[in-house]
């Protein structure tokens, strides 16, 4: 077999990786196209190399001492557009970049997609843990992910009521784990459509710069909300921006734990007040008020590894390593379980050495 994907050995990984941290991986491929994600998984299965697909980096966790494995970084380009009565069918290769799709759509007038802007990451990745922010989250608006089956490298379908979404959840994060590449996302999005404005803090933000009851659809409207929420990440450093310190993060490090309504209703009893959302399957606590409860503010440090100053749930690497950073990461899971009896779990992929 030639091999004419881009393949390159001991490549360190910190620098594929939005915190910024890791060792090397032993192999690391480009994959520009389908072909040449097939040929990388053939190199890896002819010599037993474990395979990290990776996008943005946005949401995995490298180990200091590096990957013994195959990183897989998927660089699919390229969008098309299918025009359908008042909707737009959008396909996206897994490699686009996500925050330029989603202005890209914008520009369009597409409505479906503008409370997602600013969140770093690729295409392929987003339905991999259904991303969501300010009242949207991809599911919405996926009609299909294609996919190729990393066993039997054949190219796979799924509409999107077969990706088994949930809250920061899907098939391939769950069951189907590592079984597939994402190669590539359709989304059916509303031509001149309304944009959705759910959360109240982002009504708040329009309305500061926008008359509401003028407010109409398209692309002016959905600019506007895109807008809204880019100025609302960035004061939240939740925007990925090389001048601000805050923002060398994966985002939110932990998941918004669901708890049933009688662990609920215990906990309100020791407790009195307790901020919550209802959530499939029970009751949605925000993590960041667990986390602050638990006596850990913004800002709280342990070494180099630090609790965002603008985000109680950002981990941020001001000068650290990935095993500080985690030694932080669980003396918060630690101090929210004695205190609340909760389990907080970890929103980043933490990629181990072997
Ligand atoms: C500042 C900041 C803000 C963020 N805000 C949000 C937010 O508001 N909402 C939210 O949901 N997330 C948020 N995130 C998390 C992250 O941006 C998203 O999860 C994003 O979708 C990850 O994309 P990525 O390409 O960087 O994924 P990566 O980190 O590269 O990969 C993440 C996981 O997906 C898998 N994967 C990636 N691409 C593919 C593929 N093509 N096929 C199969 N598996 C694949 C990887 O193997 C890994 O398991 C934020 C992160 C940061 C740093």
């Amino acid at each position: 077999m030639t091999e004419t994907f881009l393949l390159r050995e001991d490549v360190p990984l910190s620098g594929y990786s939005t915190i910024g941290l890791g060792g090397a991986a032993r192999y690391f491929a480009l994959s520009r196209s389908q072909e040449e994600v097939v040929q990388a998984l053939r190199f890896a299965r002819s010599r037993a190399l474990r395979v990290q697909v990776l996008g943005g980096g946005s949401n995995t966790l490298f180990a200091d001492a590096g990957f013994n494995g195959i990183v897989v970084k998927i660089e699919l380009r390229g969008v098309s557009y299918l025009e359908d009565g008042d909707w737009c069918l959008v396909s996206a290769a897994a490699g686009e970049d996500w925050d330029t799709f989603v202005r890209a759509c914008i520009d369009r007038g597409l409505a479906g997609l503008e409370c997602l802007s600013g969140i770093p990451g690729a295409v392929g990745a987003s339905p991999i843990q259904n991303v969501g922010a300010y009242g949207q989250e991809v599911r919405d608006t996926i009609v299909r992910v294609d996919a190729l089956d990393r066993g039997s490298l054949v190219a796979v379908a799924f509409d999107g009521r077969e990706c088994g979404f949930g809250y920061r959840q899907s098939r391939f994060k769950g069951n189907d784990k590592d079984r597939f590449v994402v190669t590539g996302v359709t989304f059916r999005l509303q031509r001149n459509g309304p944009p959705s404005i759910r959360y109240p803090e982002l009504r708040k933000q329009i309305e500061s710069s926008v008359d509401l009851q003028s407010f109409g659809a398209g692309r002016p409207a959905l600019q506007a909300v895109a807008d809204a929420v880019r100025a609302l990440r960035r004061r939240k450093s939740m925007v990925i921006d090389p001048s601000d310190p805050q923002s060398k993060s994966l985002g939110s490090f932990f998941l918004n734990p669901v708890i049933t309504t009688e662990a609920f209703e215990r906990l309100k009893e020791r407790r009195g007040e307790v901020p919550s959302f209802p959530a499939e399957g029970g009751i949605k606590v925000p993590a960041a008020w667990l986390v602050e409860q638990a006596g850990f503010p913004r800002g709280y440090r342990l070494g180099g590894a630090a609790i965002s100053a603008n985000h109680a749930l950002a981990l941020v690497n001001l000068g650290t390593t990935t095993s500080e950073l985690l030694g932080l990461a669980r003396r918060i899971q630690e101090g929210v379980r004695q205190r609340f009896g909760i389990s907080l779990d970890m929103e980043p992929v933490v990629v181990l050495q072997d």
